[in-house]
């Protein structure tokens, strides 16, 4: 017998009663990036990659937060070419507009906690946004005022490149800090969103601007979708030290699915087979440079041929969370799928629509009723509320 844990009350349930839990609770995801599909041209309502309305419906999804995620191919890469990041965003969030348009009956868009409770009421889907990557903004405060008067409700700050004032994780590990942090106009951005009431978002910041935020941010702040770094010790994971800061703080974390993330095993044959492969990969970047996902799915093949099989099981996913309740308690715990965004997802949960298998294993883990709640999307709407209203 596992020692019980401190989560562990209410009263016993079969498959039934846990489906059904799960279909009552509010689900609540805080990353994916679908809309780079619905820019392309797929319908919200179905297509081949991870998330649509019909696997929302299925998967019991409340409230979903979409990326806005400007590639960093949209960067000049030489002086005097303009920089299309700002403008790329807003094509994404155009595209995110038409599909709440188009879906009137099953989803809507919500800019706080309150209005998403709303429209649960009403049957229908909540659907969020949020930015991933600062570059978005190209150094203008204008352009990220702009972008909370359309609804964005919050930024990483990074994505895997560092920008004009804040550090990547992904690119610190590689050629070390630039700006040892935030810089001062990092700085006023942050201090921009707390008096909007935007979240900020230190999934992909290195950790020098991950303890920046820390100190001068005002209200909470989240990682919208990183795993557990003692579990797998990746750039992207947060270290124990961060997760007991975040929670203190009132923050959250959205457990992510990637295989690379969750599994230590998984991480390192990546790795390896990036590497040996690098100019296969190099050249079907360089061949789709504006569709991430026909790249990232022809990418797969390659590293899938490289690695092999290599199971990454769902329950995985539990010892992540089992982690972070063991180090801050049950409310700081939340999902970030990351679905669409990445080719390697989990093996029982390939997407959206088997969602309900994750609330079967945190019952097998010995979770109970007000904690798997808190876990699958109250812990969201009480930091959303907190943030945004
Ligand atoms: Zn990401």
């Amino acid at each position: 017998m596992r020692p019980r844990g401190p989560w562990e009350s209410g009263k016993g349930g079969d498959v039934d009663d846990i489906l059904k839990l799960h279909h009552d609770a509010i689900v609540c995801d805080l990353h994916v990036d679908t809309l780079q599909r619905i820019a392309k041209g797929e319908s919200l309502m179905a297509h081949g990659g991870h998330l649509d309305l019909v696997r929302m419906q299925r998967g019991g999804i409340d409230l979903q937060f979409f990326a806005l995620w400007p590639d960093p191919v949209y960067l000049p890469t030489q002086p005097g070419q303009r920089d299309r990041s700002y403008e790329r965003t807003v094509a994404l969030l155009d595209a995110f507009d038409g599909a709440m348009r188009a879906h009137p009956g099953q989803i809507a868009p919500v800019r706080t906690a309150a209005e998403a409770r709303t429209v649960l009421q009403s049957g229908r889907i909540a659907a969020a946004l949020g930015i991933e990557g600062g570059h978005a903004i190209e150094n203008d405060i204008g352009k990220l005022e702009e972008m909370f008067r359309r609804g964005v409700r919050y930024m990483g700050l990074t994505w895997n490149n560092t920008t004009d004032w804040a550090d990547a994780a992904k690119e610190e590990t590689l050629h070390g800090t630039r700006h040892n942090g935030l810089t001062a106009f990092g700085e006023a951005v942050v201090r921009r969103m707390n008096e909007l009431g935007m979240i900020v978002d230190l999934s992909h910041s290195a950790e020098r601007p991950f303890w920046h935020v820390l100190r001068v941010s005002k209200t909470p702040v989240m990682a919208s979708h990183s795993d557990v770094h003692a579990i797998a010790p990746h750039f992207r994971n947060l270290k124990d030290e961060q997760i007991r800061a975040l929670a203190a703080k009132g923050g959250i974390i959205g457990i992510n699915f990637y295989c690379a993330f969750v599994s230590a095993e998984f991480m390192h044959k990546q790795m390896a087979a990036e590497e040996a492969r690098k100019t296969e990969l190099d050249a079907i970047a360089a061949a789709h440079p504006y569709d991430f996902p026909v790249q990232s799915a022809l990418e797969r093949v390659v590293l899938q041929q490289e690695m092999g099989p290599v199971p990454v099981p769902a329950q995985l996913l539990i010892d992540h969370v089992e982690h972070i309740v063991r180090l801050v308690g049950p409310d700081h715990v939340a999902l970030g799928t990351d679905f669409d965004g990445t080719s390697a997802i989990v093996d029982d949960i390939p997407d959206a629509g088997e969602l309900p298998r994750f609330t079967r294993l945190l019952w097998e883990r010995g979770f109970r009723e007000p904690v798997i709640r808190k876990i699958l999307g109250e812990n969201v709407l009480r930091f959303f509320a907190d943030v945004c209203g």
